[in-house]
């Protein structure tokens, strides 16, 4: 064996090393918050197969897998084509300085550690994958989508930056025309109507059961910890929909059984916060378990590895072929909140919506180091935040653990502060009825 391959091998044995053992320990953090209800279970079994086990998709999946790197991907259209969509969005730390050597300092550690997967070959999920779809987002998603085709075989796919009128809906339905037959390459199968429908029907099924959880997660005292939320949505990532729909369906019934029972996992008035920002991929669960472990309660997310992916369904009005296409052309750009669009004021709406429908009293905005469109954002989001009287704070991180303390102190502080806040105001409202009755 020659020196090169030898010093290949015993880098990607090192990489193993390190990186199951950096995704088991998070595992267990999120474990460890709570009891968790049985039917949550199989969704830490399919992270720990993934990062952990390093097993393939699923020893009985026969279909082939099809790797994305966004949830502007419809992936409708690829269990449409038969395959099953991988995303391959990862958090990684140690895959990330891996791709650290190859994309510029500047970037986000989240296509570093996509990159880094690449150029490794040591995660199974993304070896297994026929073909990549990398939507062309920001400048980050863009370059990573030329470079990362010398690894794997990389199909564009080019978001219109704009998303209010028809004609940037025509330009995004021709792109999905576009990607059909790169689809049927990959897989050998025909996009039919038929398989069109049934495509749709699959992630519908996914998002139906998605939305009933969504109403136990806005309980308070919550039922779960938001933590193990983003671990179950984080699983969506790496399991066919309609097997996630199912267990979702279980896990519904349990939450369900554990509100009649009254088990809870928080106190009320604990304080109730809300994650928004760049995305939070596993095994990246850091701001999650610092909010949790210090004492909040991650209430709700606005992040697209978590609640948006699979939040709005697919509406279609015309059940013709064409019709489907453009019901998806519409899904994934219209509705998405993700600021790589120029006019998202559609964010500070959904976020105003979800701060009273999950009784949020504190926001965390959440930027990936180099990650430049959620951090533009963050102004409008202050200010408006400062007119509902919410508290919000910047934090900023990357993909190791050298950030940890620094971010657990001002999570800290900014917990104590929501409590302070909410005890002032209850004081303040007392004093206010006190002085009406006299
Ligand atoms: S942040 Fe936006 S561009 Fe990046 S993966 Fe999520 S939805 Fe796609
Ligand atoms: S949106 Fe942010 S986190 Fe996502 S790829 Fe672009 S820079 Fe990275």
């Amino acid at each position: 064996m020659s020196e090169t391959i030898q010093s290949g091998h015993r880098r990607q044995e090192l990489f193993i090393k390190k990186s199951t053992r950096v995704a088991a320990s998070y595992l267990n953090r999120a474990k460890a918050l709570s009891e968790m209800p049985e039917a949550a279970k199989p969704f830490f079994n399919v992270l720990e197969d993934t990062y952990v086990k390093l097993r393939e998709l699923s020893e009985k999946e026969s279909r082939k897998t099809i790797g994305t790197l966004c949830v502007m991907v419809p992936s409708e259209l690829i269990y449409a084509a038969g395959a099953v969509p991988v995303r391959l969005c990862s958090g990684s730390y140690t895959a990330y300085s891996i791709g650290d050597d190859t994309i510029p300092r500047d970037a986000c550690p989240l296509v570093k550690a996509v990159m880094g997967f690449g150029e490794i070959k040591a995660l199974p999920v993304f070896e297994q994958c026929s073909l990549l779809v990398a939507p062309v987002t920001c400048d980050c998603k863009k370059k990573l989508a030329g470079v990362i085709d010398s690894v794997k075989n990389t199909v564009p796919l080019h978001i219109p930056p704009l998303k209010k009128e028809d004609a940037d809906t025509e330009v995004f339905l021709r792109e999905l025309y576009r990607l059909i037959p790169v689809l049927e390459g990959a897989t050998g199968r025909e996009i039919t109507a038929g398989s069109l429908a049934q495509g749709i029907n699959i992630v519908g099924e996914a998002q139906y059961e998605m939305s009933e959880f969504l109403w136990y997660r806005r309980h308070d005292p919550a039922l779960l910890h938001g933590t193990q939320v983003m671990a179950i949505m984080n699983a969506y990532s790496y399991m066919p929909a309609d097997a996630w729909a199912r267990q979702m369906h279980r896990l519904n019934r349990e939450m369900k059984s554990r509100l009649e029972q009254g088990k809870f996992v928080s106190r009320k008035n604990q304080p109730r916060i809300l994650v928004t920002g760049s995305p939070i991929a596993f095994p990246n669960l850091k701001i999650p378990l610092l909010i949790e472990e210090m004492g909040g309660i991650l209430a709700a997310d606005e992040t697209c590895m978590g609640e948006r992916g699979l939040y709005d369904p697919v509406s279609v009005i015309d059940p013709g072929f064409d019709g489907m296409m453009r019901a998806l052309a519409s899904r994934y750009t219209k509705p998405c909140t993700c600021p790589v669009f120029v006019d998202n004021s559609q964010r500070v709406y959904r976020i105003r919506q979800m701060i009273r429908e999950h009784k949020i009293q504190g926001i965390i905005y959440h930027v990936l180091r180099g990650c430049l469109v959620y951090d533009y954002e963050y102004q409008i989001m202050e200010e408006e935040m400062g007119k509902l009287n919410v508290p919000i704070i910047r934090v900023e991180s990357d993909y190791n653990e050298e950030d940890v303390e620094q971010l657990r102190i001002r999570i800290e502080a900014f917990i104590e502060l929501i409590k302070l806040k909410e005890y002032a105001d209850l004081q303040g409202w007392k004093n206010l009825n006190k002085n009406k009755r006299k």
